[in-house]
């Protein structure tokens, strides 16, 4: 097996177990591997550290799949791994009341690169780095024969993080038969259609799931404005639970269809929802200015922060919506407010919506902090894996 050598004292995050290897760290290699090939990673004085995927393009230049030399990087091992991922999935979601999840979380679950969510009898794949997508056809495979009921496995590999590593898009049928266009999945009661093909991420925003459910114990009766909507999450979690009305907001007047298509799957009144597809920012300048209120308003936006440069100017994204919200809110009313962005630190987002609150004028207590859904486990030896944070704030 081709191996690299560490530059001196730069083996220390191998040895804390974290899987990645930077390219500024790396003194020397055997030869040229190829993308994706199992390689030994050794210390500046040749002991063995780790095997991982040699990446050639990717600043993470190695992506660690094991820290024990004993382990040999075969089919065998991809077996190993997935039924491990599973079986978690099994334990930590035993009685939930859901039909779609994430079986496998990349790092977190010591297969970096490698992300596997189910909807229904359909499992959709990402390959993301170099050496989660040379062992796609073991991972298939195995994934096909460790699932049961299994009527197919798609491809959604049309992300651009695959560049960074060199790769090509890719999105197709990987096994079994091809998914409809939208696949209709059941969760907490709810119903709703995902579009696995051309959707967000897989389809859908199942690290939302523990939210939706926390949203819809404070909706009953409530007026709630949805912004960031995408098909609907939050909203038909609300207005199952007995929200009032919901108003949802998004730019792309697509998914507000899919999220009203959400609505009338549930026999929910359509009249207790309005789409409006509109830039958040503007629309709550908008509402303000006319003086309008709500019980329950939802920050759900994109990934503000996409590189440690975007922080500034992300904030200051992220501080006017939250103000824009405290001001829209009722008296006892409760700000739902997230970010998915890795690279900002749950003391950061803290400050900017205590930031906002006060730029507000309004007083508000922090009830609850909330996070990922159980399936979108961290391991403790990478925190870059906890992305989801949230806050649930009530105001005087
Ligand atoms: N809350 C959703 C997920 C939100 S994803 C859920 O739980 O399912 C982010 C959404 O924000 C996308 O649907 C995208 O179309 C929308 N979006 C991005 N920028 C926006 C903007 N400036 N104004 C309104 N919508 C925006």
């Amino acid at each position: 097996m081709r191996s690299m050598i560490l530059k001196p004292k730069r083996g220390k995050s191998l040895q804390n177990r974290h899987p990645w290897v930077f390219s500024g760290a790396i003194a020397r290699m055997d030869d040229a591997p190829e993308p994706g090939e199992t390689i030994d990673v050794l210390d500046s004085d040749g002991r063995w550290l780790a095997r991982g995927a040699f990446s050639p393009q990717s600043q993470i230049r190695v992506r660690v799949w094991s820290f024990d030399p004993a382990i040999i990087i075969d089919a065998g091992f991809f077996h190993t791994r997935l039924n491990q991922a599973l079986s978690l999935r099994r334990e930590v979601l035993a009685g939930a009341d859901t039909d779609a999840l994430r079986l496998v979380n990349a790092e977190s679950d010591g297969l970096p690169g490698l992300i596997v969510d189910r909807y229904e009898n359909w499992v959709v794949c990402q390959f993301l780095s170099a050496g989660s997508d040379r062992w796609k056809p073991a991972i298939v495979a195995c994934l096909a024969e460790l699932i049961p009921d299994l009527a197919g496995i798609y491809e959604r590999s049309d992300v651009d993080v695959r560049k960074k590593e060199g790769l090509p898009m890719a999105a197709g049928r990987l096994w079994g038969q091809e998914p409809p266009d939208q696949v209709e999945i059941r969760e907490n009661g709810c119903l709703y259609r995902v579009n696995v093909k051309k959707g967000h991420k897989t389809g859908f925003y199942l690290d939302q799931r523990d939210n939706r459910a926390c949203v819809a114990a404070y909706a009953r009766g409530a007026a709630m404005l949805n912004c960031f909507a995408y098909t609907g999450g939050f909203a038909v979690a609300a207005l199952k639970a007995g929200a009032a009305h919901v108003t949802n907001v998004d730019s792309s007047a697509a998914v507000l269809k899919l999220a009203r298509a959400n609505v009338a799957l549930n026999r929910l009144e359509e009249t207790r929802v309005d789409d409006i597809t509109a830039d958040v920012f503007s629309l709550l300048r908008r509402y303000r200015a006319e003086g309008r209120a709500f019980d329950m308003i939802v920050l759900d936006p994109p990934k503000f922060v996409k590189s440690k440069g975007d922080l500034m100017r992300a904030s200051r994204g992220y501080k006017e919506i939250n103000r824009l919200a405290f001001e829209l809110l009722h008296p006892g009313g409760t700000l739902w407010t997230f970010s998915c962005s890795g690279l900002m630190g749950r003391d950061l987002f803290q400050k900017i919506v205590a930031d906002a609150a006060l730029d507000a004028g309004r007083q508000a207590v922090i009830l609850r902090w909330l996070s990922q859904a159980l399936d979108h486990p961290t391991a403790l030896n990478f925190p870059e894996g906890s992305y989801l944070k949230g806050l649930v704030c009530r105001v005087d």
